[in-house]
């Protein structure tokens, strides 16, 4: 038995075997210099050639278990070889400095498409070929032994150096239990997605892939950020038991979801839940959301070759609105780049992609993208209420530049007579310095704000979100993001537009008490955590909560204003706070 501590994304527990995915989790998203990427080709191609002749040896081989016998191998190795597969990922290296290990994910994805449209089936399923090989390929790439080509199991725990956000949305739905990663970090884009679908994921376990074996039994603790290889009996007791408890508990927090969001004083509190897509909708009206807070719209169109059309965002919006019936949406603009680059689109991110090519600097860039998804967006707001909010705003000419460019759209779609709603509210996302700092101007150009604390902690701190060494530097709590949000909610007030909080921030039950009483009145978050955080309002009295924010703006750590929490409302909100580890800091 073998205990490894990483950082939790989300919370919860699973216990199951042991799969060392398949390829696809395992890819880092890379990019290399212009001066390395011939190196990094001929990285691609020794790796080739050491598959190929692993390859070879097992068809020599007569002991080779039927589905690697001879004839098999020689379309693996065609496969290895071919155009398709090996040029493509040169060409994405070269041209676009994609890493090899990423690159062979692109294209695998691409081929992926295109075999699904294939009408003659026996050729659709040759597409699992094409993958077993590209596995293969990038276990050579990453020097990692190989493995069998291992079914994922329902229940499975997967483990992998890496985690991209959609791949945790495919492993979800093929039945995986739980994640365990070498890399990542707290808000990255996978973490999110995890959250959102109350998977348990531990990131940041060094030397995690050394020290496991396929079908070892592993234990994911997110509530205290730890994973166990191998348990022993008495451990897996113990994790059997202590889940059942955190079963019971949610079943009793989960008790008041359908009530109203008011403090016990009588505020009422707005709770809205974030979303991918129209097929989250219902569960997150269930799990006691009144609005949606945010649709991270880029997450729909990852992975695939092409953005989006106009009439698919249309259609994809109007099903989410008739999904939220009647409920408001906050649709949040394509927010491409950083972690989340698309197949299809070429951003030039530069060295250093979360500084880099993002958000609202890219959709002002490509006007032809950005115009299309707000014609599709203009649409559907004559089906429901929507409101569109900017991404990455850091500064007021930005959000000036957008509304030019919307009246421009509702002209055009005025004159090509097709049925629109001009009054959908233009929000801006307030996850920058500068804007925190411009908020005022910001918010008076604005018809609301949204904060999201994700990136404006990564950027007061200047650390990398998805660095799972700089975790520890992700502190909600710290004076800075306080005085931040003290801020940015005095300038809302002061111009009369209401504001949000859509980051984890605001998902967190330990935080609800510091942002109700610094003025917080809208929420937003991962599905999962709407029963804890409205549990916490409905025992929250607002003289406390207030008294609470003015003393933690005073501290100076988050070390101290996490004691005062623990201290001030620890015991009374132990219900939604058990088992869930109280802010990490260092
Ligand atoms: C944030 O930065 O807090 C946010 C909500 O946006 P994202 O996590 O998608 O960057
Ligand atoms: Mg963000």
């Amino acid at each position: 038995m073998l205990r490894l501590s990483g950082t939790a994304a989300g919370s919860g527990i699973a216990v199951g075997p042991v799969r060392l995915p398949a390829a696809r989790v395992l890819v880092e998203e890379r990019r290399v210099a212009p001066e390395r990427r011939s190196a990094e080709i001929s990285r691609l191609d020794a790796a080739v050639t050491a598959a190929d002749a692993a390859m070879a040896e097992v068809g020599r081989s007569a002991a080779a278990p039927a589905a690697e016998g001879s004839e098999i191998v020689d379309v693996h190795r065609a496969i290895l070889q071919s155009d398709e597969l090996v040029d493509e990922a040169r060409r994405l290296i070269r041209e676009r400095g994609i890493g090899a290990e990423w690159a062979i994910r692109m294209v695998v994805d691409q081929l992926g498409l295109a075999f699904a449209q294939m009408k003659d089936d026996r050729f659709r399923e040759r597409f699992a070929d094409v993958e077993q090989v590209a596995e293969r390929l990038l276990r050579r790439l990453l020097g990692l032994p190989a493995i069998r080509d291992d079914e994922l199991v329902a229940g499975a725990i997967v483990v992998g150096f890496d985690l991209s956000p959609v791949d945790a949305l495919q492993l979800h739905r093929l039945g995986v239990a739980g994640f365990a990663t070498e890399r990542g970090g707290p808000t990255s884009h996978a973490a999110i997605v995890a959250r959102a679908l109350g998977m348990p994921f531990v990131f940041g376990v060094h030397g995690l892939v050394e020290a496991v074996h396929a079908g070892d039994t592993l234990c994911v603790d997110a509530n205290f950020s730890e994973v166990v290889v191998r348990p022993d009996e008495a451990t897996l007791r113990s994790f059997g038991e202590r889940r059942a408890a955190e079963a019971e508990r949610f079943r009793a927090v989960a008790a008041t979801r359908q009530s109203p969001a008011v403090t016990l004083d009588g505020t009422a509190i707005s709770l809205g839940a974030n979303i991918e897509s129209a097929t989250e909708v219902a569960a997150a009206l269930e799990a006691g959301a009144d609005h949606i807070g945010l649709v991270r719209t880029e997450l729909l169109y990852l992975a695939r070759p092409t953005l989006p059309s106009e009439e698919e965002q249309y259609r994809d919006a109007v099903d989410i609105l008739r999904a939220a019936a009647g409920h408001p949406v906050t649709f949040r603009t394509l927010d491409l780049g950083g972690d989340k680059l698309p197949m299809g689109v070429r951003i030039p991110v530069g060295p250093n992609p979360a500084l880099g090519m993002r958000g609202i600097r890219f959709s002002l860039d490509r006007q032809d993208i950005f115009r299309a998804q707000l014609r599709a967006l203009y649409r559907a707001a004559a089906v429901g209420p929507l409101r569109i909010l900017l991404p990455l705003v850091s500064r007021v000419s930005e959000v000036r530049e957008t509304r030019r460019i919307c009246a421009r759209v509702c002209e055009e779609l005025a004159r090509e007579r097709i049925v629109f709603d001009e009054s959908a509210p233009l929000g801006a996302m307030i996850e920058t310095p500068s804007a925190v700092f411009t908020a005022d101007h910001i918010a008076a150009e604005c018809d609301f704000l949204s904060v999201g604390t994700n990136d404006l902690i990564q950027y007061a701190f200047a650390a990398d979100r998805q660095n799972e060494d700089m975790a520890y530097l992700y502190q909600p709590m710290h004076p800075s993001i306080l005085r931040a949000l003290a801020q940015v909610f005095a300038a809302a007030a002061a111009s009369g537009r209401p504001v949000s909080v859509c980051g984890d921030m605001a998902g967190d039950p330990w935080n609800t008490w510091l942002l109700v009483g610094l003025g917080l009145r809208s929420f937003s978050m991962a599905m999962p955590e709407l029963a804890f955080v409205k549990s916490v309002v409905r025992k929250t009295e607002l003289p406390l909560a207030e008294e609470f924010a003015r003393a933690s703006l005073a501290l100076t750590s988050a070390e101290e204003v996490s004691a005062l929490a623990s201290a001030r409302f620890g015991a009374r909100l132990a219900l939604e706070l058990d088992g869930r580890a109280r802010p990490r800091t260092r």
